[in-house]
């Protein structure tokens, strides 16, 4: 895009991490924790003290999204929200058509909050909702129910949010075809239906409370037939499959998420939150305490400038996530060196596999290559071949 002076711009997402929860569920590894309300006040404090002294960095760059993640960034109250969306305002320069997202989880969130974050200029809801089955609800340790997830849509809605996604995960303990299969019904038969969806599998991660004591879980043919009535099922009620494991209606795919599996730049506040600006890596400290103690401002760790070969690895395999693929011209335009010289006859192989398809661009003609149906169930051996070692 140019700007009006006739240069053009960068663009920037921001990122920041809210690390607050009722409690933990059972699978999950995301930096989060269960606080009382001064650490709560301490950290939104130190979080706006963060994006105002990291502006510097940025001044060369307009912002076009803003995602406020976590954790369950709806803990918060509404004014402490309002706090840190002023803060990014008075410093950053913000496109007028900026997509802000922010997470909120059934249970956490009232028609005052919601009220206060429209009027900070939150424009996109993420819910957590899992499942429509209680039971299963329970089995992952998620602090609210099926009904709790109605009354928080229901009240989004009445405050006026249009672009809410819904946040769904399969193959989890207890689940089978036939309750996810009712998952997915229920939530496109939601009116207004939502604009996106995001499903994932269940993953078992280390550290986890699934991890020491692993739960029965539905088998890998199970869980690729999940995948299967996914793509059925919401293709049906209009979505369009935009990534491995996110659907679109269109016009409302995630644009956040987009610029990070297309390698934007990007800058994360909060502890744990990493950034990616020019090709250069930080991140945060992870130590809560630590973060709000740092007055005279935060010190990035883990600094690493990507080499050309982690940045082609990271375009190929971001990028693959996406369905439209990857483009070799872009390939060939940022590297100076082409697909085939980097990777001589993987993608070829690949396509005579039928694991990736080579197609041409409706508008340009260009030539792009994407992962096929089979290529996303088998993308972790498809990935790999990307890797240069
Ligand atoms: S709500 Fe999300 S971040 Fe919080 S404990 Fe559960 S999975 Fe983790």
């Amino acid at each position: 895009m140019i700007n009006k002076d006739g240069a053009v711009e960068k663009k920037l997402g921001i990122y920041i991490h809210i690390p607050f929860c009722v409690r933990k569920c059972l699978y999950c590894d995301f930096l989060s924790m269960s606080v009382g309300e001064r650490k709560k006040e301490a950290y939104v404090s130190a979080l706006c003290r963060e994006i105002a002294k990291e502006s510097f960095r940025y001044r060369e760059f307009t912002v076009s999204s803003i995602y406020i993640g976590g954790g369950t960034p709806s803990l918060l109250q509404g004014a402490q929200m309002k706090k840190i969306l002023e803060a990014v305002y008075a410093h950053y320069r913000i496109e007028e058509a900026c997509e802000i997202s922010m997470e909120a989880n059934p249970g956490t969130v009232t028609a005052e909050k919601l009220s206060c974050w429209r009027k900070a200029g939150i424009n996109r809801l993420s819910i957590g909702l899992q499942s429509m089955a209680d039971e299963e609800l329970k089995a992952l340790g998620r602090i609210h129910s099926r009904a709790d997830f109605y009354h928080t849509y229901r009240e989004a809605v009445r405050e006026g949010f249009e672009n809410i996604n819904v946040d769904l995960m399969s193959a989890i303990p207890g689940q089978d075809l036939v309750t996810w299969r009712k998952t997915l019904e229920e939530v496109t038969h939601l009116d207004p239906a939502p604009t996106h969806v995001s499903a994932y599998s269940l993953i078992i991660e280390e550290g986890t409370a699934f991890y020491e004591n692993p739960p029965v879980l539905p088998d890998e043919d199970c869980e690729r037939e999940m995948y299967k009535i996914t793509n059925d099922i919401l293709k049906k009620y209009g979505y369009r499959q935009y990534e491995i494991s996110n659907y679109a209606l269109p016009g409302y795919e995630c644009r956040h998420n987009i610029a990070y599996w297309k390698r934007g730049n990007y800058a994360g506040f909060g502890i744990g939150a990493a950034s990616l600006v020019k090709n250069e890596r930080f991140c945060n400290t992870r130590d809560i305490d630590c973060y709000i103690s740092m007055t005279e401002g935060v010190i990035k760790e883990e600094k690493h400038m990507l080499s050309k070969k982690e940045q082609m690895e990271e375009f190929m395999f971001l990028g693959l996530r996406m369905t439209e693929g990857v483009s070799g011209e872009e390939f060939f335009r940022l590297f100076g060196q082409t697909l085939e010289q980097v990777y001589p006859g993987i993608v070829e192989r690949f396509c005579r596999q039928g694991l990736l398809r080579s197609y041409r661009e409706k508008d340009s003609g260009k030539e792009r290559i994407a992962l096929t149906g089979y290529g996303i169930d088998v993308s972790n051996v498809v990935m790999a071949q990307f890797l240069l070692g």
